[in-house]
């Protein structure tokens, strides 16, 4: 993003028409990078596109810390890999170095060695061979290499890391009665401990009398040194401080033209905590942000979600720049304004509910830039701040990025998948009516009130279910949604033009948790990530309780398989009879229950089934997992030096990008 200087009167950006617009960007493995638009972006001030500028900057510096939470080799390999992306000069058509490259943009969409959704290593599909020659034939000094380590002794470093695949096999491993820590390949926990030295160090820790508990390990990594555990804490003189030192400078940047005092504070609260690394500041910043309501401009910026880390502590680094989508705004403040008439009438125990909904505050993004974690696979909604009892007093702020969800249904419009696999012309007709409507409602109603509703008994651990604690409130959000979506409140209230509508979401909803979603997962292999298993584990339930009723049926036709739902009505019953229970295991920390839920009908997959999804889903040819590209923002300036605009451009391709972060953006060492 540097800097340009143009005369003066260029003329004004606007935002391209969605027909002139390209979203597939890139394709390879089983990725497709889409790009998005900003639309409204050249409708805010020179004052808040300068500020989006700063915050963008700092977004991307984050960008080495995520990799190298990740795994600790993946910055030494990215960089390996970059090196010989750029500085070969073997034959570049070889099958070789193309699959070489296939590998380093499967890096890039990982953001290390890892794939970003199945936590798999990658396989390469070149040879170890060719690995070493391609090293040895560039200049060492293009290479990350330590101090005084011979090339040789460098490759024989990384060859196990990529090539063996019992080495690092998984990034974060959920699996059962194996040590979590020391199976998971990322780098939130130092060599050699085990897991039960970290929850008894983590125990110790915390004080259950403590009412305003911090997010205990968030932006650490943990290691043993000389046989004692310690802390070493993200922060400016600490671990990750080259990067977070520019990302400081950048909020400093930012705080200088700040929309209002308020959003200043907010950032100068998370400049102080990555200046002290202290979770009480931490806790202040995110009591200010979720209260700063009233700025257009918005962002996430640090450690924040857990899914990375087994035990669900560790904050893996990510940043999203975004600005309020004032006209789309307006559906979920109906949501919000609602809120205590939904919490009072959830199908669920009345000692679970709470009394006064506070601050569900929802709004409608347009998103700017997105990095770290939510970069090159991005999420569609998400809903902060994660400590509970901050969302407790103080509520929760939830957003939906429309521009986003508009990307991936424009990629999607006449791919062939709804004629592969929806039961007929009806659940068609519907989708193609409703389902765009259904599902930005749906993400609203998980983000805006499914997160933010119920509430722990009192004494209860809010890691109680633990390794399926993600899981289970995921299943609770999505559930809440999926229940009041069929509820004729829905369209009383406007969300929905007619009662029918709903239907399309729920025949989606089934059809993905049943079968559609299994297309992500390959041959033999169990389902892991927490939203995945979230979908089966309602969807498969749902199907056996209302087996007897015939409530949803598995027709087969030519052999093929196809969801039918014959009782829509009964259906929601059912999504309300497990939010009640799920609900029930939340309140309650009741892990047996939880554990019980989760291993019986969210992790197996049925073999014969998942071949048959495969088999239809490769002739489409379609992949199964997107990325994106981030739009480009340069600074226009006059001849004084005076900004006078700052200018969006949508050309980059997804290597380009790549390389120009790993150039621009990459302050940190290779090992950390
Ligand atoms: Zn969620």
């Amino acid at each position: 993003m540097t800097a340009i200087l143009v005369a003066c009167g260029s003329p004004k950006n606007s935002t391209p028409k969605i027909e002139d617009f390209t979203f597939s960007v890139d394709k390879f493995a089983d990725i497709e990078i889409l790009r998005y638009r900003v639309p409204g972006f050249e409708d805010l001030t020179l004052k808040q596109k300068e500020m989006i500028y700063y915050l963008n900057q700092a977004a991307l510096e984050g960008r080495d810390i995520l990799c190298d939470q990740n795994n600790r080799y993946n910055l030494r390999i990215r960089r390996t890999l970059e090196a010989i992306y750029l500085n070969y000069s073997g034959d570049k058509k070889s099958a070789d170095f193309e699959n070489l490259t296939i590998y380093l943009k499967r890096v890039w969409m990982g953001n290390g060695i890892h794939h970003h959704y199945s936590e798999d290593k990658f396989t390469p599909e070149f040879s170890e061979n060719f690995f070493k020659s391609a090293i040895l034939s560039i200049d060492s000094t293009k290479l990350p290499l330590s101090q005084g380590e011979t090339v040789e002794s460098f490759v024989n470093t990384l060859i196990p890391v990529i090539f063996d695949p019992t080495i690092f096999p998984k990034r974060t491993n959920q699996a059962e009665g194996v040590d979590l820590i020391k199976t998971s390949g990322n780098n939130y926990y130092g060599e050699n401990i085990s897991q039960s030295e970290v929850e008894a160090f983590y125990a110790k820790m915390k004080n259950s009398n403590d009412s305003t508990p911090v997010s205990y390990g968030l932006n650490s990594k943990l290691v043993k040194e000389n046989g004692i555990l310690v802390e070493k804490t993200y922060k400016v003189d600490g671990l990750y401080g080259a990067a977070i030192s520019r990302i400081v400078g950048w909020l400093k940047k930012a705080a200088e033209v700040a929309e209002n005092d308020k959003q200043k504070d907010v950032i100068n609260s998370l400049i102080d905590f990555y200046n002290t690394g202290n979770l009480k500041t931490y806790d202040e910043y995110s009591i200010k942000w979720v209260q700063d309501l009233e700025s257009q401009i918005d962002f996430v910026n640090g450690f924040t979600e857990t899914y990375g880390d087994p035990l669900g502590m560790k904050g893996s680094w990510e940043s999203l720049v975004n600005f309020k989508n004032i006209e789309a705004t307006k559906r979920t403040e109906i949501i919000s304004s609602n809120a205590q008439w939904f919490e009072d009438n959830s199908p669920i125990d009345p000692k679970f509910k709470k009394e006064k909904v506070k601050g569900v505050s929802a709004k409608v993004i347009t998103a700017a830039i997105i990095a770290g974690d939510c970069y090159p696979a991005t999420p569609i909604g998400i809903n902060l701040p994660n400590s509970n009892w901050i969302r407790h007093e103080y509520g929760s702020k939830s957003v939906t990025i429309e521009n986003i969800t508009e990307a991936y249904d424009q990629a999607s419009l006449g791919n062939g998948f709804a004629d592969e696999f929806m039961l007929s012309d009806v659940e068609r007709k519907r989708a193609k009516d409703f389902a765009s409507l259904t599902n930005n409602l749906h993400t609203d109603l998980h983000e805006c009130l499914g997160h933010g509703s119920g509430k722990l008994l009192p004494g209860v651990d809010q890691d109680a279910l633990k390794a399926y604690g993600s899981t289970i409130e995921e299943a609770r959000a999505d559930l809440f949604g999926l229940y009041y979506m069929g509820d004729p409140k829905i369209v009383e209230l406007g969300l929905l033009p007619e009662k029918e509508a709903f239907k399309a979401e729920y025949y989606q909803f089934i059809m993905n948790g049943l079968m559609t979603q299994l297309t992500r997962i390959q041959p033999g292999k169990n389902i892991e990530e927490a939203h995945m298993r979230n979908r089966q584990l309602i969807a498969s339930w749902v199907f056996e309780k209302g087996k007897a009723q015939k409530v949803i049926e598995m027709v087969k036709r030519d052999g093929e398989t196809f969801i039918a739902i014959n009782d829509y009505e009964k259906l929601r019953t059912l999504f309300g009879e497990l939010l009640s229970e799920i609900q029930r295991i939340k309140s309650t920390g009741d892990f047996e229950s939880g554990k019980k839920l989760v291993e019986n009908y969210a992790v197996k997959v049925d073999k014969t089934l998942h071949a048959e999804i495969l088999n239809r889903y490769k002739k489409l040819n379609l992949a199964p997992y997107r990325g994106f590209v981030n739009p480009v923002y340069s600074l226009v300036k006059d001849a004084a030096g005076k900004i006078t605009d700052v200018k969006i451009s949508y050309d980059e391709n997804y290597i380009d990008q790549h390389l120009r972060y790993s150039k621009e953006y990459s302050s940190l060492p290779h090992i950390n």
